[in-house]
């Protein structure tokens, strides 16, 4: 038996220069992080017959966004055993995209509490002596260890999905601003820069849709509030990620405590530091002031950081780089799955066209999963 033939790839429309004639589509998808360059690949995967449009405000992967600056940490631990099929499903489905940098090392969550399935941190860490360093085991004697952890890199699973899915025959615009308009329409501008560095829009245009699926990021909601006037129970949070240049290996592990987590990259580690839930509508990143100093770090991060010193040392010392202002410390802003999702990656439907996906913090480890759930859904719903 001959194998089926391909599909025809897509075509990219990369800037302004190429014209693009609108022309009706089954499902537009808005923005092509990971969530909505994994939603449109598995559209494909799901119901090839669909004609499926990739639509991105920046290029690929995109320099802002929450996919570039996610810690890429993939783990178990601490997640509700019921999703753990998930996880499981998440972590073949990003392993299947190719090379995502996907390297397994373990996840050391450390605690002043001792429970069931902890062990002295000495003994955790006693392979990694570097690790060690970092800690002071009598603040923080207890340690629980996932050795199935793994990390990657989240842009290139943005990067190798959107491809993915060009093969598979979805249509891909970039530099192009997308909102959805009640009643079956998609409003695009396409973006150009200047010569001055301005972002401008070069041409407005409408396209037909039978369904959008809005992908973009903390920007989602607010999209679905500004376009359609739908208010969802969502939330956003800024999260910045700052620099410790302690020396890490390709072999250290993942280091969790108090909420932070100490993620291994670059021979040094990124902090992930905890949220504290929704940023008030209007807030504007700023950073705070450290014994009167102003840094690049805002303030609720940095009185984190300050209150665990004592038990991770090496935060007291000039290995932390705070920055001196916002531009000095990676940020992102990261959609917080409110109502009954509590934090976790969703998706759900807005109304009978439009449909919301979420990553949010936990999208490293589950957000696939939810993409797979949304291309379901979408695909049954046009039949
Ligand atoms: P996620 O983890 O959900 O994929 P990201 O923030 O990484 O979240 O991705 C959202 C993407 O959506 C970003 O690349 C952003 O540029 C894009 N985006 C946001 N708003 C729009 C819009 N109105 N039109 C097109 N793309 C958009």
């Amino acid at each position: 038996m001959s194998a089926p033939p391909l599909p025809a790839p897509g075509r990219v429309w990369a800037h302004v220069g190429q014209p693009f004639a609108p022309s009706p589509y089954d499902v537009a998808v808005v923005g092509a992080g990971r969530m909505g360059a994994a939603a449109a690949l598995f559209l494909r995967q799901q119901a090839p017959a669909l004609r499926v449009l990739l639509v991105e405000e920046g290029g690929l992967p995109n320099e802002e966004g929450a996919t570039i600056l996610a810690p890429g940490v993939w783990s178990r631990l601490g997640l509700d055993p019921a999703l753990h099929p998930a996880a499981d499903w998440t972590r073949a489905a990003l392993q299947a995209l190719g090379d995502v940098g996907w390297e397994t090392r373990p996840l050391v969550a450390l605690h002043a509490e001792a429970a069931p399935g902890r062990v002295p941190t000495p003994e955790a860490l006693a392979p990694w002596p570097d690790s060690l360093a970092l800690v002071d085991p009598a603040a923080l004697p207890w340690a629980e260890v996932d050795r199935d952890a793994a990390t990657y890199r989240p842009g290139h699973v943005a990067l190798h999905a959107a491809q993915a899915a060009i093969r598979a025959g979805v249509d891909l615009l970039l530099n192009t601003r997308a909102a959805p308009q009640p009643g079956g329409r998609l409003y695009l501008e396409r973006l150009t820069v200047t010569n001055t560095h301005q972002i401008v829009t070069h041409e407005t245009l409408t396209v037909p849709v039978r369904a959008v699926v809005l992908a973009a990021g903390a920007g989602g909601p607010w999209l679905a509030e500004c376009a359609l006037g739908v208010h969802t129970r969502h939330a956003r949070a800024y999260r910045q990620t700052p620099h410790l240049a302690a020396p890490s290996t390709a072999q250290s592990p993942v280091l969790r405590a108090g909420g932070l987590t100490l993620r291994p990259q670059h021979g040094a580690y990124t902090l992930i530091p905890p949220l504290h839930g929704r940023d008030p509508h209007g807030y504007q990143p700023s950073g705070g002031q450290l014994t009167g100093v102003p840094t690049g770090l805002r303030r609720e991060t940095l009185e984190d950081l300050v209150a665990l010193m004592d038990r991770l040392p090496v935060l007291a010392t000039d290995a932390l780089h705070l920055g001196r202002s916002l531009a000095d410390v990676p940020g992102a802003w990261l959609a917080l799955p409110g109502g009954r999702a509590n934090g976790l990656p969703t998706f759900e439907a807005l109304d009978e066209h439009t449909w919301l996906l979420l990553g949010g913090p936990q999208a490293d480890t589950l957000g696939l999963h939810a993409a797979q759930g949304l291309a379901e859904a979408v695909a049954g719903a046009l039949g």
